[in-house]
């Protein structure tokens, strides 16, 4: 049955919201950006700043993987006048392994942002947060909720899959997306306008999770179509993934004396602004030996040390990797020589610092 087009009749709407909500006032998730239930009702409010912070780095990303990231920037930039006031260098060292690395440059240039144009003030509205570096709809709709109450409709993933399920709704992703953003619509709860995402959330986080829902334990368990197929987590339908094509490269890994040669990756683009070691294009043929070596950065007696592959949205990529030793004498304008004991006060991406741990260097 394809129930694409079902609108919820208001009734069910109603006994939902009861059920998830009185569900939620049991067990909402004790987040550090988070104001509980309770003292919500208590006329306490989120700090915008925080909750602003913690949507950027949810995005693509768990709440476990978060949760040091959101203490440590919040240590150090406590408010967004602060974190304005940062090198962006600085901010992408922090962010080095969060991955998603346009997010931090978005962060740093919305945190000016809202310091230069808008007085140290988000702005309420989604509306007006959207016009902000790096808020698209969904985060633009979960600050206007969470923070200021504004009954929004706040779509992410878990939100879309409760929806395919509680209607079994047919079409796959992301051809549904219109279609369980218009459902979700109908749930939004104007009363309660701050706690309704967020219970939404919890309940795809810890109940309706993609594999293995716990249905005997879920608020909505009377109201869901997926349940009585017997199959809940054949929701949402996906279209079948494509395999993802896989690009080659080769990394070198210079030494001198105890530092180890770094660059900097251009400012846009995929990894931008982090720090990386010399590497040749990434291309979708493995070049031979010869080829590959001709983007070493100097001579030198280079000597295999393995591989890595990496996993990207959009492709897998695999890197041989060289190390070699530079005289006391070698100088280079390319980058700068970084610590061999200091590596993690560098800014590098995951898949740089996998490269270096192959090549024995020691990081956290
Ligand atoms: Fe998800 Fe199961 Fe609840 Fe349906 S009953 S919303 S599939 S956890």
């Amino acid at each position: 049955m394809d129930t694409d087009s079902t609108i919820p009749l208001p009734k069910t709407v109603q006994a939902c919201r009861k059920a998830l909500l009185n569900w939620y006032d049991g067990h909402a998730r004790d987040l550090p950006w988070r104001v509980l239930p309770v003292a919500r009702s208590q006329g306490q409010r989120p700090d915008p700043y925080g909750v602003w912070l913690s949507e950027i780095m949810l995005q693509q990303t768990s709440v476990t993987a978060v949760k040091g990231y959101y203490a440590t920037f919040l240590d150090r930039w406590p408010g967004v006048e602060h974190l304005a006031a940062a090198p962006l260098e600085e901010v992408l060292i922090n962010w080095a392994g969060l991955g998603y690395y346009a997010r931090a440059r978005n962060l740093h240039a919305c945190a000016q942002r809202v310091v230069d144009q808008h007085g140290g003030v988000f702005p309420q509205t989604e509306v007006e947060l959207r016009t902000l570096p790096g808020i698209g709809d969904y985060t633009a709709a979960a600050i206007a909720a969470i923070v200021h109450g504004l009954p929004t409709n706040v779509v992410d993933g878990n939100v879309e899959r409760v929806m395919a399920r509680l209607h079994r709704v047919e079409r796959p992703l992301p051809d549904a997306k219109p279609v369980l953003k218009s459902l979700a619509a109908h749930y939004v709860f104007p009363h309660r306008a701050a706690d309704w995402p967020q219970a939404l959330m919890d309940l795809g986080a810890s109940i309706c999770r993609p594999k293995n829902p716990k249905c005997d334990l879920c608020p909505l368990d009377r109201h869901c179509l997926a349940t009585k197929t017997g199959k809940p987590d054949a929701y949402p339908r996906r279209q079948p993934k494509a395999a993802r094509p896989v690009r080659y490269g080769v990394a070198f890994v210079l030494c001198r004396d105890d530092t180890v040669l770094l660059r900097s990756r251009p400012a846009k683009g995929l990894l931008g602004g982090m720090s990386e070691v010399p590497n040749s294009a990434w291309q979708e043929k493995r070049e031979t030996k010869e080829i590959m070596m001709m983007s070493a950065p100097v001579e030198t007696n280079w000597h295999n040390v393995g591989s890595v592959r990496h996993v990207f949205t959009h492709f897998v990529l695999e890197l041989d990797i060289y190390k070699g030793q530079a005289s006391k004498e070698y100088q280079t304008n390319e980058g700068w020589w970084a610590s061999c004991h200091k590596l993690d006060e560098e800014a590098l991406p995951s898949l740089m610092r996998k490269v270096l741990a192959q090549a024995g260097m020691a990081l956290k």
